[in-house]
């Protein structure tokens, strides 16, 4: 066992990290190449980060590519995003034009890496368009959808899925995703990584630098919600809900902390809207933090009583069990990926309005003893079904599946 895969062994145990070997051998060598639209800022750019190093430590060669394309492009590409989260959002021609047009000059860039790939994993709508452009292509491609797409707009869709259909599989966060597809489907939701800079446990000292950093106090309970600047986040919900709860009684803090996503370009609007909502009110802490923030963000969490992730919608939503794994107990919206990791009033609460998250807010302040019980029980949970070697796992098993063209069940010989 490699130096890396005995530090995981050391969290999860030594027969995951020996099941994870059985199901990489038959891959070992392979190259795999994971395409999507950032390097920097939201959940696909922080899994990527972490699960290539992960495949290569087993001896696949994986890598990553990225689509690069200008404010037209992403502003397509978001509409697209919007839409297939259900805005009814009209995309004119010209724009899914510019957005072929782009894909076609990524392709020229990308296309000995795509063609010589044994797996091509392409992340979201913003790159879908390459497979059609790829007419010699020796691997498997695979749509890998991050959103959630349970209910989308369905002039948007029906484009998109004139690309989509002529990949060999598609994977989905959740089953309530997926769309009926003509190919094989697999269900694998995100996880985090415990041994990443965003994760890993902090000595206090660092910890408490928060406070003095970001002006905090540390006598008075904090709230807090770490996301993308972006409506379905639902960051000013999130003030309301801190005033409401305030108003009954705890001297609440809040501190609202985010960044910008480099495919993204409707942050700073919603940035706009948000200081607007939170005018006046000293205890609310706005940080803006560069991308690169993650021991920032992890002592965050770590020094937040309650996290909130109050989306509307939500693919997954790692923030959330990244704050469980902090043993936090989170009260998020209930919506998407939010739902599979929050077993309401075990491991959190699920909430729909800001009012009723404001309830749960000063029913956690009010009850320690049920905070700290529910927080213990988030972290377990997260243990159990969401870390990064479980993700591992399920990909593993996939990558295998989609290889030899097996749809049903897949058959390792152990030769050690
Ligand atoms: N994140 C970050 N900086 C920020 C805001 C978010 O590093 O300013 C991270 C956050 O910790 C999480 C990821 O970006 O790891 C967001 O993933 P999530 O699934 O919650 O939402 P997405 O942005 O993909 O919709």
């Amino acid at each position: 066992m490699t130096d890396m895969l005995t530090r995981y062994a050391a969290i999860v145990g030594n027969e995951v990290i020996d099941h994870l070997y059985q199901l990489a051998e038959p891959l070992e060598g392979m190259n795999v190449v994971h395409v999507n639209s950032t390097r920097e800022g939201g959940g696909v750019a922080e899994i990527l980060h972490r699960l290539i190093p992960l495949k290569q430590e087993l001896g696949i060669r994986a890598g990553w590519e990225v689509v690069s394309g200008d404010a037209q492009y992403f502003q397509c590409t978001k509409k697209m995003h919007n839409a297939l989260q259900g805005d009814r959002e009209e995309i004119p021609d010209d724009l899914l034009q510019h957005y072929e047009t782009t894909n076609a000059r990524n392709f020229e860039r990308l296309q000995a890496r795509l063609k010589d790939s044994d797996i091509v994993v392409i992340h979201d709508p913003q790159p879908v368009p390459l497979l059609n452009l790829c007419h010699d292509r020796k691997g498997k491609w695979i749509w890998r959808c991050h959103i959630d797409a349970s209910r989308p707009h369905r002039p948007v869709w029906k484009y998109l899925q004139q690309f989509i259909n002529g990949y060999d599989a598609s994977i989905y966060s959740l089953p309530a995703f997926a769309q009926p597809m003509n190919h094989p489907m697999y269900i694998i939701p995100p996880s985090i990584d415990p041994l990443s800079d965003k994760n890993i446990e902090l000595d206090e000292e660092e910890t408490n630098a928060i406070y003095k950093d970001y002006h905090i106090d540390p006598e008075r309970p904090v709230i807090s919600q770490i996301s993308r600047f972006d409506r379905f986040k639902d960051p000013v919900g999130v003030i309301q809900a801190y005033q409401m709860a305030k108003a009954f009684g705890p001297p609440l803090q809040l501190i609202l902390a985010g960044g910008t996503a480099t495919d993204d370009p409707e942050g700073e609007e919603v940035l706009a809207e948000v200081k607007m909502a939170a005018k006046g009110d000293p205890d609310i802490h706005i940080l803006m933090l560069p991308p690169d923030a993650h021991r920032t963000i992890n002592a965050i969490q770590r020094i937040s009583d309650i996290v909130l992730q109050k989306s509307i919608k939500e693919g997954f939503g790692l923030t959330v069990t990244e704050a469980m794994w902090k043993g936090k107990p989170v009260i998020g919206g209930n919506a998407g990926g939010i739902r599979i990791q929050i077993v309401n009033h075990y491991t959190g609460f699920l909430v729909s309005t800001p009012e009723g998250a404001a309830l749960r807010i000063r029913y956690l302040i009010k009850h320690t003893d049920r905070l700290k019980e529910m927080g213990a029980t988030a972290r377990a949970f997260v243990l159990e079904n969401y870390l990064l070697t479980r993700h591992l796992r399920e990909y593993l098993t996939l990558m295998v599946a989609v290889v030899r063209g097996v749809r049903e069940r897949i058959e390792l010989f152990n030769n050690h």
